[in-house]
């Protein structure tokens, strides 16, 4: 309903309680319109101020309020939500009367329930005005840095009509645990500050409006998920370890050391991926070397002895500084380590930073957007030098800190052979990836159906990366979101990777779909796909695999 605010639809304990609100904000409307009639008729005229005897009908309207009522008892929602709802329904009947007279009564409707809707939130109780300032955040697009600022805002779920599942925007929403769809088409003008937006981040499913009905159906399935989630935490403490005991590994993607705490509940090995860049995103600007270190000291230290692998800077594409110049390809263009050799006054205060925090316990480190063998080669010079300096200087990590290079671009992968000589492990971005393998734009809603992790091309090349690496014999790794996805996790582990890293929240039914499934399940399941050489046969064999564990509707 336009101008109203946001309602957010509650179950409530106390029905009676509900309905004894609804009436207190009726007489108060009432009190409030005939102190405007009144006003108005010494201010203007009598006939001016008739208007408001129209609305004060309104209030009078028995129909209205007992369907209100009947709603409330019916549905055991709050007052708020059923009154918008059923003042909505109102609404659109005398919109659509042929009569000019009882058309324009639609107005009226809308100003008066308006009025008693403003009443009944600003009377809310505790528990439905948190629930009220809780909101759904519907906007165009938002940048990683948008999203980063949501972090304490009461957001119950995030909309947006430009990005794809694997822009940055929606990897940050899923590290907030909040349902979010991404690359919704005409989403702008479809909804309207005070609609009431259902989201299900599940099925990528954004229902503007919907009805008590369909929001009942919902709980439903809702509590199917929560079930399924809570089977899936009930085991987040067990070893990783396949049903005949093959070991694997589940790590935790954070970009802020408060990330560590849901990172340690749900039991991550440690951390396959920090996202260093997110620092200069949440100052919007470049912190120096001791600000970066006091961060990066503070999540070795909340890691408790756990590994921690800093991916040094990766901004550019759509992470984006104000001072960084505009690019017609960002993704291609001035971006993570090409960046980073360019600007020895960046490169080199991080890693002094890193390495300085690694002082305080395990640390890896690994360059993103390696494109060849001479760029690693001249990242890990610029690493060794530091890190002699920073000896000269008497700081020594407390274990040997080793270099790995992310696996993200197609030539990479192409000589990962001898990238495998240089490097101490590989950790595969996929979501970069299979954006540059496929040439879609990740971030970009008109071609998302286009970038299909399912492509053959994917399965064989992330197969190849792997056995490089096991031929070289340097543990592999992926970070990317296929390996928290419930879907791909089995396949990647079939693959032969044994460490994947994800966001925290993600953690539990990848760890709950892999101790639920033996080494040769997983074994047969790669084979399987990459047998089939087919995109939906491939999806379809991953849903059946996932379902069959966790027991998806
Ligand atoms: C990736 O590309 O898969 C990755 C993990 O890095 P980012 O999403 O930050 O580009
Ligand atoms: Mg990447």
């Amino acid at each position: 309903m336009k101008g109203m605010a946001i309602v957010a639809c509650q179950q409530v304990a106390d029905v009676e309680a509900e309905l004894r609100r609804l009436e207190a904000a009726l007489a108060e409307t009432r009190r409030d319109i005939a102190a405007l009639r009144d006003d108005v008729a010494s201010k203007l005229n009598a006939s001016e101020a008739s208007i408001f005897d129209a609305h004060l009908l309104v209030l009078e309207d028995v129909a209205l309020i007992d369907d209100v009522s009947k709603e409330v008892r019916r549905t055991g929602f709050n007052v708020e939500f059923c009154f918008q709802e059923v003042a909505q329904r109102y609404i659109e009947i005398f919109e659509k009367m042929e009569d000019d007279f009882l058309r324009e009564r639609a107005a009226d409707i809308r100003d008066v329930t308006g009025r008693v809707l403003d009443h009944l939130l600003g009377s809310q109780p505790e528990r439905v005005g948190r629930a009220a300032r809780a909101h759904v955040v519907a906007a165009r697009d938002l940048t990683p840095s948008d999203t980063a600022g949501l972090h304490d805002g009461g957001v119950l779920a995030f909309v947006t009509q430009e990005g794809g599942r694997t822009s940055h925007s929606a990897i940050m929403a899923r590290a907030l645990d909040v349902p979010a769809v991404v690359g919704v088409k005409r989403l702008m003008e479809t909804v309207e500050e005070g609609d009431v937006i259902l989201v299900d981040g599940e099925t990528g499913l954004v229902i503007v409006n919907p009805t008590a009905e369909t929001i009942e159906g919902y709980r439903d399935k809702e509590q199917a998920i929560r079930t399924r989630r809570d089977r899936a935490l009930a085991e987040v403490a067990l070893p990783d370890l396949t049903t005949d005991g093959v070991a694997f590994s589940l790590l935790a993607n954070i970009g802020d050391p408060a990330e560590m705490e849901d990172a340690l509940a749900y039991c991550a090995r440690g951390v396959g991926l920090y996202r260093t860049e997110n620092l200069y995103l949440r100052l919007d600007g470049w912190p120096d070397e001791q600000v970066q270190h006091e961060e990066y000291v503070e999540a070795v230290k909340a890691a408790k002895g756990r590994p921690v692998t800093f991916r040094t800077l990766d901004l550019g594409g759509d992470k984006r500084l104000g001072d960084l110049a505009d690019e017609a390809n960002p993704f291609m263009g001035y971006r993570a380590v090409r960046l980073c050799l360019e600007r020895p006054d960046v490169f080199r205060p991080q890693l002094r930073a890193i390495l300085r925090a690694a002082a305080h316990g395990p640390v890896q480190v690994m360059f993103p957007m390696i494109s060849g063998v001479e760029e690693l080669r001249r990242a890990k010079a610029v690493f060794r030098d530091v890190e002699a300096e920073l000896a000269r200087e008497g700081v020594r990590p407390a274990e040997p800190v080793r270099l790995g290079a992310m696996i993200e671009i197609p030539s990479a992968a192409v000589v990962a052979d001898e990238l495998a000589a240089e490097a101490d492990f590989f950790s595969v971005g996929t979501n970069d990836l299979v954006q540059y393998l496929l040439a879609v734009d990740r971030g970009n809603q008109r071609v998302a159906s286009l970038y299909d992790p399912c492509h053959p091309a994917v399965v064989r090349t992330l197969m190849a990366v792997f056995a490089a690496a096991q031929r070289r014999g340097i543990p592999a790794a992926v970070c990317g979101e296929l390996g928290g996805d419930p879907l791909w996790a089995p396949l990647l582990i079939g693959l032969g990777v044994h460490e994947l890293s994800m966001t925290p929240a993600a953690l539990p039914e990848a760890r709950f779909v892999l101790r639920h499934s033996s080494s040769a399940e997983l074994r047969a399941l790669a084979a399987a796909v990459v047998a089939s050489a087919d995109a939906g046969r491939t999806r379809a064999l991953l849903q059946e695999f996932a379902s069959a564990r966790l027991k998806l509707r």
